[in-house]
């Protein structure tokens, strides 16, 4: 049976302890209980123990990248170095980690069929049927071989996205039993399960989570460990009962109960021993966790006293009768990290663009706020809202970050309101604007008329040149910084000058001079108006803030003082 697996992976024998090992976090029950988070959890555990870990993030959805699903459905499109779009999972991760991840950690089921297409398609299966079972599994396995690989991960988690027992994941559990059956000792489980406490009966069920572990038992896999989710800690009863039904040691059913903040999570799962109770089923040595590190940025987080009430101006919020945070989930974090470093915190108000354009919020009352962020956006919806709202930020001196589109929208409302050009806009919701403003980049064109929008942006680490005496420079302290992009749209070169002359100042070009990457105003005339092409949220870690959201805290809570 093994010569089924692609010649040339390892053929290690099992269970030694410098085998690479690999664990797969599955859900139980229902989505949204927080496999992400606990799969970075257990990254930043065994990291401190001192393994090299990676962590993979599967999607089961037909979608090649995450670059074309909505926000308000789907939750922020996390964009990696290498330029590909993935889920925001990924940006947990590196988050967690404190690392960078290459495009090979995330893959979607479209990616993986189109892979094994092209390769039928380029005779590379030399006339053999190529099947479901087992050649989709097979290159799932490669693709976790070669980001263990590129990594030279000790440790290698794969989350896999959904739900067990539903359709759409089968063929990654089966991939995990096939990696399982390969390396039989290598190879952990950690099933996410959710026990529910029903208002009516007042007490904690473990049933769902029964049935979610033989519903495990019936694609072949057994969980070794289950992370209990839960509203509350579990007490040693339903620990006891879940390990009779699940089959497991009740040691190994680890309590995860709700908690005030997600990065309590790796320190909370360490209370329960999880780091070591890994290690026995992986058959590695017990080691020592070492989270100071993280603790020390954990006791800021709790330890942050001014508040600073900070609005977030944006069109991806609504979700039927629901507000989704989840769409700008990397600037929450990367708000939150500066604050805490600065011994603050931040309140979040998610402002609908769209409810400023309609009156049933008004624009004035954003002088409430210590600072107004514009996100990334696309399209013409809630946009004149946003830029009614930047006008706001300008006249009033309201600390003002813009990322991506919120840079592209304060150029189109400098040029309007300050240079005076009417109709300023981006080609994107007016293509026949008299002032276009914001224009698409010559070679992104031609795919657009051909309506190719998938992986048509401008993606992933682009470097730009710093302008010296800039609020930028002195942020970064450096001339030359590199950031992570996704658009189409760019400052249209022939409107520099005029801009230029009017005050903005762009501090950030591309090294050639070309494309713009930053627009900011000069401190003489306001306390911080600043906006990147970029998206700067993306390389902020809680342990590494970004130094411009740095900036941009101490300038909220310069106005927060005052
Ligand atoms: N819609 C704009 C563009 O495509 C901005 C993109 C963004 O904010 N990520 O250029």
């Amino acid at each position: 049976m093994l010569g089924i697996f692609n010649k040339g992976s390892a053929n290690l024998p099992a269970g030694k302890a410098g085998n690479p090992k690999y664990i797969f976090v599955v859900g139980g029950v229902m989505s949204g209980i927080g496999k992400g988070v606990a799969t970075s959890g257990i990254a930043r555990i065994l990291k401190s123990k001192g393994f090299k870990v990676t962590a993979i993030k599967i999607d089961p959805y037909i979608n090649v990248d995450a670059g074309t699903m909505n926000p308000t459905e789907h939750g922020e499109v996390f964009v990696l170095d290498d330029g590909y779009e993935t889920d925001q999972d990924m940006g947990n991760y590196e988050r967690f980690l404190d690392e960078t991840l290459p495009s090979i950690n995330y893959m979607t089921t479209g990616r993986v069929y189109q892979e094994v297409i092209r390769r039928e398609r380029n005779l590379e299966y030399k006339g053999k049927n190529v099947e479901v079972v087992p050649d989709i599994p097979l290159e799932i396995i490669r693709r976790i071989e070669e980001a263990q690989k590129t990594a030279n991960a000790e440790i290698t988690l794969t989350e896999i996205g959904g739900t067990i027992g539903e359709y759409q994941n089968i063929i990654f559990l089966e991939a995990a039993r096939m990696l399982k059956q390969k390396y039989p000792h290598d190879v952990a489980l950690v099933m996410v399960s959710y026990v529910p406490i029903p208002n009516n009966v007042g007490e904690m069920k473990t049933k769902p989570t029964q049935y979610a572990a033989r519903s495990l038992n019936s694609v072949g896999l057994q969980a070794d460990v289950i992370l209990a989710r839960a509203a509350v800690p579990l007490d040693q009863k339903r620990k006891e009962k879940i390990a009779i039904f699940c089959n497991i040691l009740p040691d190994r059913v680890i309590s995860a109960p709700d908690l005030e903040s997600i990065y309590d999570a790796p320190i909370n799962y360490e209370k329960d021993g999880l780091g070591n109770i890994l290690c026995d089923v992986l058959g590695l040595p017990e080691r020592k966790t070492d989270l100071s590190e993280w603790e020390a940025f954990v006791a800021k987080s709790k330890n942050a006293t001014r508040e600073l009430n900070i609005a977030v101006v944006g069109k991806y919020f609504d979700s039927g009768e629901f507000t989704l945070a989840d769409s700008y989930i990397s600037v929450l974090e990367a708000l939150k990290a500066a604050a805490y470093h600065q011994g603050a915190k931040v309140k979040i108000s998610y402002i609908n663009s769209k409810d400023i354009e309609t009156g049933e919020k008004k624009v004035e009352d954003l002088k409430n706020f210590d600072g107004i962020v514009v996100p990334g956006g696309f399209g013409e919806k809630g946009i004149e809202g946003i830029i009614s709202s930047i006008r706001f930020a300008r006249e009033n001196k309201i600390p003002y970050f813009g990322l991506c589109y919120g840079m592209q929208l304060a150029t189109i409302e400098y040029a309007r309101n300050v240079v005076g050009l009417e109709g300023a806009n981006t080609i994107e919701t007016d293509p026949k604007a008299p002032h276009p403003i914001i224009d698409v980049m010559p070679d992104q064109k031609e795919k657009i008329t051909k309506q190719d929008y998938g992986g048509t942006m401008r993606l992933g680490t682009y470097e730009a040149a710093l302008k010296e005496g800039t609020i930028v420079r002195e942020a970064y302290g450096k001339s030359e910084v590199s950031e992570r992009h996704r658009h189409r749209y760019e400052v249209n070169p022939e409107y520099i000058e005029k801009l230029e002359a009017a005050g903005l100042i762009f501090s950030g070009k591309s090294p050639s001079g070309v494309l713009m990457e930053i627009a900011e105003l000069p401190r003489e005339k306001h306390p911080f108006f600043l906006g990147t092409q970029f998206h700067p949220e993306l390389l902020s870690r809680p342990l590494n803030p970004h130094p411009l959201f740095m900036a941009f805290i101490r300038a909220a809570s310069e106005r927060n003082k005052s």
